[in-house]
């Protein structure tokens, strides 16, 4: 990338928002190797579209996109695209994001969550929805079994791996990096993520 990038860094357990603008790519850095990071995508133009992982998945007939292929809103229409993946390839588009509800049913009172992460930086960008959409969890290992089992295993994702999505309409893009500290989804290691943001 060139021009104009910004850096956003995410710190453990926390989120944040930042506007891109319709081409721009944003790359999402795996800083330290295993962490997962949660990633919505809304209209920056109609709070009420946003990426959707349920008609991505019906619009593709597929689980995740591979490079090439778009992610769309609720409305069917392409919001972002899959441009490059330099990680074992490994995403999940299939479970909401962590919860404090999750994390109670472990005996972990008022634990850091990308659901509460997600509400808070939305709101930080003035973006406040009636649902908290289900997130495309990035570098999240846990590809359905053949019998159907979901098992979360730690991230495959090394330090500097990363993801490129281009966003194909001005949008606000929020990313948490997973609080997950308890279950091996994060190396039972939280730690921080980077966006790149900017024009091709
Ligand atoms: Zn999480």
């Amino acid at each position: 990338m060139t021009g104009h990038t910004r850096t956003v860094t995410v710190p453990a357990q926390e989120g944040r928002a930042f506007g891109a603008a319709a081409g721009d790519l944003v790359e999402i850095v795996d800083v330290e190797g295993h962490q997962v990071g949660d990633l919505w995508v809304i209209d920056a133009a109609d709070h009420g579209r946003w990426l959707s992982t349920s008609h991505t998945r019906d619009r593709l007939e597929r689980m995740f996109p591979r490079p090439g292929e778009q992610f769309t809103d609720q409305f069917r229409e392409p919001i972002a695209e899959f441009v490059a993946d330099t990680s074992p390839g490994s995403h999940d588009m299939l479970f909401p994001p962590c919860n404090r509800w999750l994390y109670e049913s472990e005996g972990l009172m008022d634990h850091p969550n990308c659901h509460d992460n997600f509400i808070t930086s939305a709101a930080s960008a003035g973006v406040v929805l009636p649902v908290v959409p289900d997130p495309v969890n990035i570098f999240q290992n846990s590809a359905p079994e053949p019998d159907g089992t979901l098992d979360v295993l730690t991230a495959a994702s090394e330090a500097g791996d990363s993801v490129t999505l281009r966003i194909l309409r001005d949008a606000v893009v929020v990313l948490t990096a997973c609080s997950v500290d308890y279950w091996p989804t994060n190396n039972m290691k939280c730690t921080p993520l980077l966006a790149r943001v900017g024009p091709a």
